[in-house]
C-alpha cells in the first residue's frame, strides 16, 4: 500500500499557507468584494474570520473544488486608517471599514471596532 503524500501542510485550523504571490492577489480581490480564484481550480469560500491579539485578521478560506483550506493574514490597522475611523466616530457617524469600504460597517465586540469581513481591529472604544 502506498502511502498518499499530502503536501498541505497544516495550521491551527487544517488550513495551509498561500504562496505570497497568490496571497496579495487574493487580499486585492477579497478587499475588492470580488470572487477569489483558488489555486486549485475553482473558487474559495470563506469559512472563518478572526481577530488575533494584535489586532490583525486572518479569513479562513475552504477551496470549492479540493476542500483544502487556506489562511490569508490581513496586517493590522495602518496608523492612517485607525485615524479615519476615529475621526468618523467622533463626527457621530458609525464606522466603515477603511479596506472593504462604504456600507461595510464596522462591529463593536466588546471594546473593540471590528471588520466582520477581514477581522481587522480597527478602533477600540
Ligand atoms: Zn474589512
Amino acid at each position: 500500500m502506498a502511502k498518499r503524500s499530502d503536501k498541505h501542510t497544516s495550521g491551527p485550523l487544517g488550513s495551509g499557507a498561500l504562496p505570497a504571490k497568490e496571497e496579495e492577489t487574493l487580499r486585492r480581490l477579497y478587499y475588492a468584494g470580488a470572487q477569489l480564484p483558488s489555486p486549485m481550480g475553482g473558487f474559495l469560500e470563506v469559512l472563518h474570520v478572526q481577530t488575533e491579539e494584535d489586532g490583525s485578521g486572518v479569513v479562513i478560506f475552504e477551496c470549492l473544488s479540493s476542500s483544502l483550506r487556506f489562511r490569508l493574514p490581513l496586517k493590522a490597522a495602518t496608523r492612517t486608517e485607525r485615524k479615519a475611523v476615529r475621526e468618523s466616530m467622533d463626527a457621530g457617524m458609525e464606522p466603515e471599514c477603511p479596506r472593504h469600504g462604504e456600507g461595510r460597517r464596522l462591529q463593536r465586540v466588546g471594546r473593540n471596532f471590528i471588520c466582520s469581513a477581514c477581522g481587522v481591529r480597527y478602533a477600540r472604544a
